[in-house]
């Protein structure tokens, strides 16, 4: 049977590999051939688990839903990231990077961002470790997300304003790759996601797969086997859901279920949903499904979520989806809105809007009694309140009145 993991060229199926100018070959390189050798040394996986333990506050629970479960008709598991320090499964990806970066030796930490969480998880591991940390992000992103723009400055970090294209996520990543072009001695490139081009995917994987290494354990305890029926987890790039899925993606038994920002929905030309609407070809550094137009001009894609409206996806995902895998199901603004007020309600828990199409997934699957999910929270509401406000009328979950509001 052909794995779902990466092979030796750095592909997944058709998708990933490394397609990269000449003047990236020696960095991205270096990384091909150091990566490997560190993640899996003792002395790294000490340092990264104890600041797993210790800083971040790992394990993060696995915890019974009953309410919801009731509401759907199975036992679900919720996957608790949204407990991580600064709010995240990014800041897991962050310390590995940062911990790899000390050890090939670089002093200089750059990173891209969208809504602003990987740059603040970027920023606050280079506090911890006192590096030197550049983060380039959309100058419309800066307008968006104030306050992530004000927590790195006070991490002591620097934000790059990017004015080029549409001054989204899309340009800041190509104005990274830029800056480590000009620097390929002294500067680490913390990627935030599954994406870019081999050994990146595989590395942010392989990070986050802690997530999966703790389900086997913790479901295990509760339920006496260590896989679930159902694994579910929302895709920007792809990286809380390779991690939840990393340690059972050979496993047939378990079925994976990926969900993806519809925006106003997959026929209104305002999407993100780049499993079902992309097609192949080439965005920084990998092939993978990609929102373009008919002249492969990429298309600026939409969600009311900033942390998925990315317009590729990670290689691994494109080629789970490719090959049936995984489900995937596009999930638009209205119904993780009120997916999010539902676990809200049912459960005391306001996810982040990503992680609210997750959820919104569970509407539109059939569960036997006995089944057992695992959903994986991957942050928390705190960054979207303004948004969830503004949408409140009219989202009261079951049983909830409006007038509570
Ligand atoms: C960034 C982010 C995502 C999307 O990124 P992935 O790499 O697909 O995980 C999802 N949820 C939260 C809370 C995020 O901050």
């Amino acid at each position: 049977m052909e794995s779902y993991q990466v092979n030796q060229e750095g592909y997944y199926g058709p998708f990933g590999g490394a397609y990269i100018p000449e003047i990236l070959h020696r960095c991205v390189e270096e990384l091909r051939v150091n990566y490997l050798r560190v993640l899996e040394s003792d002395e790294f996986r000490q340092e990264f688990n104890a600041l797993l333990r210790d800083y971040v506050g790992r394990p993060s629970p696995l915890y019974l839903a009953r309410r919801l479960s009731r509401k759907y008709g199975c036992r679900i598991y919720l996957k608790r990231e949204d407990l991580n320090h600064t709010g995240a499964h990014k800041i897991n990806n962050a310390i590995g990077q940062v911990l790899l970066a000390q050890r090939m030796g670089k002093r200089r930490i750059i990173a891209e961002t969208g809504a602003g969480q990987h740059g603040v998880a970027t920023a606050t591991v280079c506090a911890l470790m006192g590096l030197e940390c550049v983060v380039y992000m959309g100058k419309t992103d800066v307008e968006r997300q104030h306050v992530n723009v004000e927590r790195m400055k006070m991490l002591g970090a620097r934000v790059c304003a990017v004015t080029s294209g549409n001054m989204t996520l899309k340009d800041a990543t190509n104005e990274a790759i830029r800056d480590w072009c000009c620097h390929p001695e002294d500067t680490y490139y913390v990627i935030g996601s599954t994406v870019g081009p081999h050994p990146y995917p595989d590395m942010v994987a392989r990070l986050q797969s802690v997530i999966s290494e703790e389900i086997k354990k913790q479901l295990l305890l509760h339920e006496g086997r260590d896989y679930p029926d159902y694994l579910v987890a929302c895709v920007g790039g792809g990286s809380n859901a390779a991690g939840t899925i990393y340690h059972y993606l050979d496993d047939e038994r378990v079925r994976i279920v990926l969900a993806e920002a519809g925006g106003k929905g997959t026929d209104t030309g305002l999407s993100a949903a780049t499993i079902q609407l992309g097609r192949p070809g080439i965005i920084h550094g990998a092939k993978t499904l990609l929102l373009q137009d008919e002249d492969g001009q990429i298309l600026e894609p939409y969600s009311l979520s900033a942390g998925l409206d990315y317009p590729g996806i990670g290689p691994m995902h494109a080629n789970l989806a490719a090959k049936h895998r995984a489900t995937v199901y596009a999930i638009n603004d209205d119904e993780a809105l009120r997916a999010a007020f539902e676990l809200t309600r049912l459960e005391g828990i306001i996810p982040a809007l990503e992680s609210a199409h997750a959820l919104g997934a569970l509407e539109k699957m059939r569960f036997r009694p006995q089944d057992v999910v695992v959903l994986t929270v991957s942050g928390r509401g705190d960054k979207d309140i303004s948004t969830y406000l503004a949408h409140m009328d009219g989202k009261g979950g079951e049983g909830a009145s409006k007038v509570d509001y």
